[in-house]
């Protein structure tokens, strides 16, 4: 199968949402994993639409927090079409939310492996998620578990996920709720970002179930390995006296009422702290402000302290870590807020 193939863009609904709304300019907004292969669909939408001038957000797209309002604002386009994610806010512009549904089902070799594995490990209840992309499958999987005696959970979803079982990097709410039952959790996913983000807010064995590479990998000594970095960052924060709490100015990043209740936290704490307004958090960018600060809180995504900053020379805290130094609370660890 070819790889613009994988994922069902549902171009038809695009283009009977666009014609719906009558609109006549639109700012596509993909992320960069996707772009390209959404892009190859850009001609088939204009020879539809010959009279709607389509506009490519080329900036990268982490999550629909990062929805590109301000630039189709900025452009006067009348609708965004935002691809591979659900709705993060409400938006102030109509917008089409393309799921791209994986059309990788679940192979016979696939489902061998994972009960293969899965025998070994001596459990019986199982949490199961997905990223957006693999959700179609995650019933098949749910019944190939349950066929074979395991006891199956799927929680339900949370503020910034829109279905049962679905996580994104900043809300593994669905498997936080069943966390309590549950031996381990399986996610369907490619890549370490989800899983390792399962893994911390969890704290319960991972074992990803990759549909790409038709592998079943075990993450939990990678989520160790993780976790006894960030609680080297949160000993080395204890000692801080004065903060940069760097706040998001994305619609879908801003989160004025944390804000608020982490500088109460580190002035109760007897600290001092000051806002960093800043969207794109870099080890250069930060590196300007350097002198001012013994540790930074990042409240826009709290992925960018674990994984873009987990090096920098001074600690940057996710809001739950912030939590657990400023109150002093270390014995569990706190993900993602
Ligand atoms: S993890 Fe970060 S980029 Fe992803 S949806 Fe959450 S805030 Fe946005």
């Amino acid at each position: 199968m070819g790889k613009q193939s994988f994922y069902d863009f549902k171009i038809e609904d695009i283009i009977e949402f666009i014609m719906k709304r009558k609109a006549k300019k639109v700012l596509i907004q993909a992320p960069n994993g996707l772009k390209h292969l959404f892009l190859k669909h850009l001609e088939e939408l204009k020879k539809e639409l010959p009279n709607v001038e389509f506009i490519i957000s080329g900036d990268p797209a982490y999550g629909s927090c990062f929805l590109a309002e301000i630039e189709a604002k900025r452009v006067n386009a009348d609708l965004i079409v935002h691809v591979g994610h659900t709705e993060y806010y409400k938006a102030t512009i109509p917008t089409i939310y393309v799921e791209a549904f994986s059309k990788l089902a679940l192979t016979e070799k696939l489902a061998k492996k994972l009960l293969n594995y899965i025998k070994n490990l001596n459990v019986k209840n199982i949490g199961l998620c997905g990223v957006l992309q693999h959700l179609r499958s995650i019933e098949q999987v749910k019944k190939l578990l349950e066929n074979n005696g395991y006891k199956v959970y799927i929680g339900k979803h949370g503020p910034y996920t829109k279905y049962d079982g679905q996580v994104v990097g900043c809300d593994y709410v669905s498997a936080l709720t069943v966390n309590s039952n549950v031996d381990l959790h399986l996610i369907v996913s490619g890549g370490l970002f989800h899983p390792v983000g399962l893994g911390l807010a969890t704290l319960k064995p991972v074992v990803k179930l990759d549909p790409y590479e038709e592998e079943v990998v075990d993450l939990t000594k990678e989520v160790k390995k993780v976790l006894r970095k960030r609680y080297w960052r949160i000993m080395e924060s204890l000692n801080a006296e004065n903060y940069g709490v760097i706040v998001g100015m994305r619609k879908g990043q801003y989160r004025p009422n944390l804000v608020k209740s982490i500088e109460k936290l580190v002035r109760r704490k007897g600290g001092r702290s000051t806002r960093i307004v800043m969207d794109i958090v870099t080890e250069e960018n930060l590196l300007n402000l350097d002198n001012s600060f013994d540790a930074y809180i990042v409240t826009s995504c709290p992925r960018i302290p674990i994984d873009n900053l987990g090096e920098f020379r001074k600690p940057v805290l996710t809001p739950g870590e912030a939590y657990m130094v400023l109150t002093e609370s270390l014995e569990k660890y706190i993900f993602p807020w």
